[in-house]
């Protein structure tokens, strides 16, 4: 069939990679992308909580690298809010009615929001996910101001790191016992959490924010063990959720994410794909459903979608890459590939240096590695993690 008619859901790291794809794989086909972002192409979001937010960078630095096939049309400022798939379309708060044949789905996650019982006040509680985001927050890091981070994950870490580094006071909260530790594990959070401690960050790790205070804008918040934590603002940065409301009644799965197979195709209707944060797919790799919430992952998996779009189901590949995190703070790189979520072997650990290496897996084969300022090793390690090398096997680990 020629000129089948595309539709990309979603215009930032993942839809702009299925375009990408789109424009290099040359196929004819009348490409649709929309995003509710009011710019296309996207801001890249990996920047917005480092460079962007010291200053270091100018904003037109962090836009992402985009090539639209020919005749493709972008509708920005435009939010999908319903989908029939029976009759392959997809409806938008313009009014508009767009049919398909085929269809992606990349609308991301969104911050999860503090439930604390009472409203937060309306100045001073920032988000970061969007350039304005990134923007408002920049403006609110003044030296001499106290800045509270909610949630001590990849984002809340960041934020503090750049902003102790702007002269703020800084001050973490989180319920779990160490920072980081969804990302790569105790060994991680416990050297990432001293060197936050050492740059003056306070962290008050296994606790959680009970109210944030404030009339017109925030004044500070208080902790569940009664602690009162002053600040002019605040970060949310408690994790993100798939951004799948717009689907309830279409009859898609829908369980944390798009449940996709292997190939990244939804469930049980094989024209729509699914990528990047709001997929959740099985990973034959690590045996059940995995989401992941990173870049790499987003434009691997949309330029994986972006070359099996056309093919008959039977024919498309499983996407099986490695998964690969990195994140900056206090200039080290720290790097996260596969999965830490097993006891972790520590091969290097020193703070001194600012290096760590971990290994996740056994004689079954590696699994997961965490490392800080060893970048040498990251390619070697996601082929290793790929071919299942036993962990007692990988002499550059030594
Ligand atoms: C501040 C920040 C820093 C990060 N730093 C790192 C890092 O250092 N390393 C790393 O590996 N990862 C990092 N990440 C994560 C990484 O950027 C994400 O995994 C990636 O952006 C996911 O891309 P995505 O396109 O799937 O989703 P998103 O980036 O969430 O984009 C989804 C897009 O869809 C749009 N959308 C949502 N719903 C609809 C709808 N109904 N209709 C139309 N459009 C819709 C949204 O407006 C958005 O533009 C960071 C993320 C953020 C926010």
């Amino acid at each position: 069939m020629s000129n089948e008619r595309v539709v990309v859901i979603g215009g930032s790291v993942a839809g702009a990679s299925v375009v990408n794809a789109l424009a290099r794989g040359g196929r004819e086909c009348e490409v649709t992308l929309v995003s509710a972002d009011p710019q296309f192409p996207p801001y890249d979001p990996p920047p917005l909580s480092k460079e962007i937010l010291s200053g270091a960078w100018p904003l037109e630095r962090a836009r992402f690298r985009t090539t639209l096939p020919p005749g493709a049309r972008v509708r920005t400022g435009t939010r999908a809010v319903g989908l029939d798939p029976d009759r392959r379309e997809v409806f938008t708060d313009d009014g508009a009615v767009l049919g398909y044949d085929r269809l992606v789905l990349a609308t991301g996650s969104r911050p999860r929001e503090l439930r604390t019982g009472a409203p937060l006040p309306p100045r001073g509680v920032h988000r970061l996910r969007t350039v304005a985001d990134a923007l408002a927050l920049r403006d609110a890091l003044r030296p001499g101001g106290s800045l509270l981070v909610v949630g001590a994950g990849l984002i809340g870490c960041e934020v503090a790191a750049t902003a102790v580094g702007s002269g703020m006071d800084v001050t973490v909260v989180d319920p779990a016992p160490l920072p980081l530790l969804r990302m790569g594990g105790e060994p991680l959070g416990a050297f990432m959490a001293a060197r936050h401690r050492e740059h003056g960050v306070r962290l008050f790790l296994g606790s959680q924010v009970r109210e944030i205070i404030g009339e017109d804008r925030v004044t500070g918040a208080v902790l569940d063990n009664g602690t009162h934590i002053p600040c002019d603002a605040v970060l949310m940065g408690i994790g993100a959720v798939p951004e799948t409301e717009w689907l309830a009644g279409s009859g898609l799965p829908v369980d944390d994410g798009v449940v996709c197979d292997a190939t990244c195709t939804v469930a049980g209707v094989p024209e729509v794909m699914a990528v990047g944060d709001v997929a959740r797919w099985h990973s034959g790799r690590f045996g059940g459903l995995l989401r992941v919430e990173h870049w790499t992952n987003a434009v691997e998996q949309a330029a994986h979608a972006g070359r099996n779009l056309f093919e008959e189901p039977e024919r498309r590949t499983a996407f099986d890459s490695v998964p690969y995190a990195w994140s900056v703070q206090y200039g080290l790189r720290v790097q996260v590939l596969g999965l830490a979520d097993t006891p972790a072997a520590v091969v290097q650990e020193d703070r001194a240096s600012g290096r760590l290496l971990c290994l996740y897996g056994g004689s079954d084969g590696l699994r997961g590695v965490v490392a800080v300022g060893r970048p040498e090793i990251v390619a070697r390690a996601r082929r290793a993690i790929a071919d299942r090398t036993p962990v007692d096997a990988l002499s550059w680990a030594a």
